[in-house]
């Protein structure tokens, strides 16, 4: 039976099989498939946010575009005069409050001296001079000009729409505030997750409206990171365009989405930032989840893989050792057969014994008869008894190694020396071989080692040995040579006969229990495979060569006691 590390290391290549070739799978398709889930799933998260981004871009630029519209329609139609008389321009600036919901908070008519010249609004800035204002250069350069956010002189943020117009031969600037609470809003309205946000900045890193939180510390890293935005051909933005772009924020140190795209012809940028991990925080849910999935399989799996080879190994034990039991009830049947037969030839040689005594019994009783005063009777009668005891211990001896071996079934190994079974064994089937007309012969080693064995067991290695060639020589009679050897830490032995040999066919089956060619009642088929079961036990082999008609030779190899020893122990270590 193997020992207890042969179903240790079973069990253990059974949990690593069961479990790799059960989580492989597994785990490839949820890195597989969870690699491309998150890449779709980034790719669709940053196209819906630069959507929504361009939407809000082309919301404040139809805000702005409107109020210019607005002022340019009134500067180019209703003529100087219009905006001059102060009553006149503020009916008109009224009406401008009405329609956009008071966004538009002034108006004011100023000259090409930067001069104002009239004016509508809570300012009261009657008669400012803006000669000296970067509005009023740019304005006269570029005939529109919208301003970036600025305190202004009331210290209220605004900004400042200005278009320049020509009228009476002169030019005019028509200029408003816009509220900036209104335009603030617009941009305010944008917010996702947690962490999403929008603002609006200049070009000089400047805010045009208010984050929703505090971006100040972010603002020297925002201005590099928008010196840079720029298209994959390095060219600067261009209005509708946007780009996004995932870096660290400095000042929170995540992983934050950017995207920016460009406003009022470039000068200012809508930019809208948010973590990557609330961004995609659906993501690292899906993700999480799929991690729980495979951890609870995984334990599973381990789990189930331990239990099943533990069953399986309980079994493969159980059945181990019922095959063990059956070999040897196996061995016992044979042993059991092999005495059969010996007890066939012992019962020849108990059968003469038995006829002399028998005979000298009723020779004594005819004696008797006579009467023992007859001359000669008493010596006569002594002989007889004589004859009867002598041949009465003959049959005692042989019952008695009879019986000795059929109480050897100790399976007990001890150092033992072949020779001795060897002539043991050729002195109990000598009467056998003698009726079959067979000599035999012995050529023993005497370096021969001892071996690790048990001698029941041996005994019966060589009597089925001895029993097989015997019934080959039975029709011609011939030679049996038991031969032992010494093979560096081996022993080898040798049975030959020159009997009727084994033809090629049969060599192969030879070992299979039951295989026989003897007939019903003589052969059992079970001596070699018993032979084979106990050699295989001790780390030996058994070989056979065999020729037809001219004989057969079975040639056992033993590893000495010493040999199995050091075996023995190297195994324990
Ligand atoms: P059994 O002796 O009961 O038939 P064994 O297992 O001992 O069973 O042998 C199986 C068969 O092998 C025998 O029937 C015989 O045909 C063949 N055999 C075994 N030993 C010899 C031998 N020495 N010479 C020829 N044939 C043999
Ligand atoms: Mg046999």
């Amino acid at each position: 039976m193997p020992d207890r590390h042969y179903y240790t290391s079973l069990h253990r290549s059974m949990v690593a099989t069961v479990i790799l070739v059960s989580l492989m799978p597994m785990a490839l398709i949820t890195l597989i498939g969870g690699y491309q889930y998150s890449a779709a799933y980034k790719a669709k998260v940053l196209a819906h946010l630069g959507e929504i981004v361009r939407k809000h871009e082309q919301n404040i630029d139809t805000y702005l575009l409107e109020k210019v519209a607005e002022i340019r329609v009134l500067a180019d139609n209703m003529g100087v005069s219009c905006f001059r008389e102060e009553d006149r321009l503020e009916r008109l600036h009224r009406t401008l409050m009405e329609r956009h919901g008071g966004d538009f908070v002034d108006l004011g008519l100023i000259n090409e001296q930067g001069m104002q010249v009239a004016y509508s609004g809570p300012f009261r800035l009657g008669e400012a001079n803006y000669a000296d204002a970067e509005w009023f250069r740019e304005v006269m350069k570029r005939k529109v000009y919208i301003s970036d956010v600025f305190l202004g002189l009331r210290g209220v943020p605004h900004f400042i729409i200005a278009v320049q117009f020509f009228s009476e031969g002169r030019q005019w600037i028509l200029r408003t505030t816009i509220d900036f609470v209104a335009f603030n809003r617009l941009v305010e309205n944008i917010r996702i997750g947690q962490t999403g946000l929008a603002f609006i900045m200049n070009r000089n890193g400047d805010f045009q409206t208010t984050p929703r939180l505090d971006l100040n510390a972010e603002i020297p890293f925002l201005k590099h990171f928008l010196d840079k935005t720029k298209d994959e051909q390095g060219r600067p933005l261009q209005d509708g365009m946007v780009i996004s772009r995932v870096a660290e924020n400095p000042a929170t140190g995540r992983e934050t989405i950017y995207l920016t795209t460009p406003l009022k012809q470039g000068d200012w940028l809508l930019v809208y930032q948010q973590d990557t991990a609330d961004a995609f925080s659906e993501l690292v849910q899906t993700r999480n989840i799929a991690l729980f999935v495979l951890l609870v399989g995984t334990i599973a799996i381990t789990f189930m893989a331990v239990l099943l080879s533990r069953r399986m190994i309980k079994r493969i034990k159980a059945s181990d050792k019922e095959k063990e039991m059956m070999n040897e009830q196996v061995i016992e049947a044979g042993r059991l057969a092999s005495l059969g037969e010996l007890a066939a030839g012992i019962a020849h040689e108990i059968n003469n014994p038995v006829a002399i005594m028998v005979e000298e019994a009723g020779w004594i009783h005819d004696l008797l008869d006579e009467g023992l005063d007859k001359e000669g009777n008493t010596d006569e009668t002594r002989r007889a008894l004589t004859q009867i005891r002598t041949q009465g211990s003959r049959c005692r001896e042989i019952t008695h190694k009879l019986l000795s071996f059929a109480r050897m079934i100790d399976p007990t190994v001890v150092e033992m020396q072949l020779n001795d079974m060897v002539e043991e064994i050729v002195g109990l089937s000598s009467q056998r071989a003698r009726f079959a007309n067979v000599q035999v012969e012995t050529e023993l080693a005497d370096d021969l080692p001892t071996i690790a064995a048990s001698p029941s067991e041996m005994q019966q290695v060589l009597l089925n040995l001895v029993n097989n060639a015997v019934d080959a020589m039975e029709k011609e009679g011939g030679t049996l040579t038991i031969t032992t050897r010494r093979d560096r830490d081996d022993v080898l032995m040798t049975v030959a006969d020159t009997g009727c040999g084994i033809p090629r066919a049969n060599i192969q089956r030879l070992f299979d229990p039951f295989f026989t060619t003897k007939p019903v009642g003589k052969g059992t088929g079970l001596g070699l495979s018993i032979i084979y079961g106990i050699i295989n036990k001790m780390k030996g082999e058994i070989s056979v060569n065999s020729a037809v008609d001219m004989g057969t030779a079975f040639t056992v190899r033993i590893p000495s006691a010493a040999s199995a020893q050091a075996e023995e122990r190297r195994k324990k270590e």
